[in-house]
């Protein structure tokens, strides 16, 4: 059980209890509720302390911090990217994340966050597609079908109504793996041969590829008027999923403009090229989409307060729930500034 009264005792949500949290929940009750979280945070987007993340590259994958603050918590947290990992078995991204109280500095959550990472990056998809998709889109191409994209395509089934998914990837393990997947979940499924045939119908299409070059799972060609491209696997310099030029027929909605030039689809644009931020769309600063012919763009990179948003989510929720456990995290000498006689009372003790 968490202790909330202890602030030395950190509470902890291991892989195995944010499992049973979000099984609790229900995995589309938990993305409507980050949506919401996430929403209501971009909402007060000025209050905020905002930096792009930073990046540690190497020639297989980066390892990032991403930090915020309202003021009154503080969260970041460390994640990865490693595209060649899954063929050693291991994931390509991984994350675990902290949030602390601003006015003592003391951790209040440790957590796992590569399931919620992938919950929080759908939701995040999904509000931004609520903004920007053609409206009556129930078809959705989802290209690249790893460890993200089922919960991408709940989150626009549980967000935006979508009911048809179509299913591309150059593995078809990977296809046969997410149709397994989802067969059950209400969603009309087809696999298809190829990223064309994936797209054939689709007012919505998710790209959710990791590769770590600038690739082309799209080009110019295959976007139609009046698509809503929801561009989830570039997300780091050199690696890109658009031919450029869809980037220029389309209107491109971001989450953090300094951060996204450097790691979204824009980085193969000018640095001045408009953008809109979606924080400005959610407070009706700005508008989304405003032509049924026009080709909306969300350029996901994935934001830290999206995290923050998911974090705080899950603090809240461990309010009623006991899916966490106690972390003895933080050092409590009697006195305060005896942490050294803390330790030679502690070698002291017997066995
Ligand atoms: P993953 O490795 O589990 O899956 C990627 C899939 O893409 C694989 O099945 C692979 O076969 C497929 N693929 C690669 N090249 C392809 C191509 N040319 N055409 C079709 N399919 C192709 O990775 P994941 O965890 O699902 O993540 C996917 C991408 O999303 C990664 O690039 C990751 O960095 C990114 N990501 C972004 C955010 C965000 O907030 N924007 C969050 C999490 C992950």
């Amino acid at each position: 059980m968490t202790s909330t009264t202890n602030l030395n005792v950190v509470p902890f949500v291991s892989v195995d209890n944010m499992m049973k949290l979000v099984l609790h929940l229900g995995p589309e009750t938990v993305m409507r509720d980050l949506a919401a979280c996430i929403e209501a945070d971009f909402r007060r987007w000025e209050s905020f302390d905002k930096t792009p993340r930073v990046a540690s590259h190497s020639a297989l994958g980066v390892i990032e911090l991403m930090p915020t603050s309202d003021g009154r918590l503080y969260g970041f947290k460390y994640v990865n990217g490693h595209p060649r990992n899954t063929r050693d078995g291991l994931q390509t991204v991984t994350a675990f994340g902290l949030l602390a109280d601003v006015a003592t500095g003391y951790p209040v959550l440790l957590s796992e966050m590569t399931i919620l990472t992938a919950l929080r990056t759908a939701a995040m998809s999904a509000l931004a597609a609520r903004l920007l998709a053609p409206a009556g889109a129930t078809t959705m191409a989802l290209i690249g079908n790893g460890a993200q994209a089922e919960f991408q395509a709940l989150a626009f089934k549980a967000l935006c109504g979508v009911t048809h998914l179509r299913l591309f990837d150059i593995d078809p393990a990977a296809t046969a793996k997410c149709a397994r997947n989802l067969a059950g979940s209400g969603l009309i499924l087809t696999s298809c041969q190829s990223a064309e045939a994936a797209i054939e119908g689709a007012g919505i299409i998710t790209t959710c590829t990791a590769d770590k070059q600038l690739a082309t799972i799209l080009t110019d060609n295959m976007v139609g008027p009046g698509t809503h491209i929801n561009a989830v696997g570039g997300d780091c310099p050199g690696k890109t999923e658009l031919h450029r030029d869809i980037l220029l027929r389309a209107s491109i909605f971001v989450e953090y403009p300094p951060q996204t030039r450097i790691e979204g689809e824009i980085q193969q644009l000018a640095a001045d090229h408009p953008v809109t931020e979606l924080w400005q769309v959610i407070t009706g600063q700005a508008p989304g989409r405003s032509d049924p012919r026009q080709i909306t763009l969300f350029d996901s990179v994935g934001f830290a307060i999206e995290d923050f948003s998911a974090l705080r989510y899950i603090h809240d929720r461990l309010k009623t729930l006991p899916y966490s456990e106690p972390l003895d995290m933080i050092a409590d000498p009697d006195d305060p500034r005896d942490l050294y006689g803390m330790l030679i009372r502690a070698g002291a003790q017997p066995g």
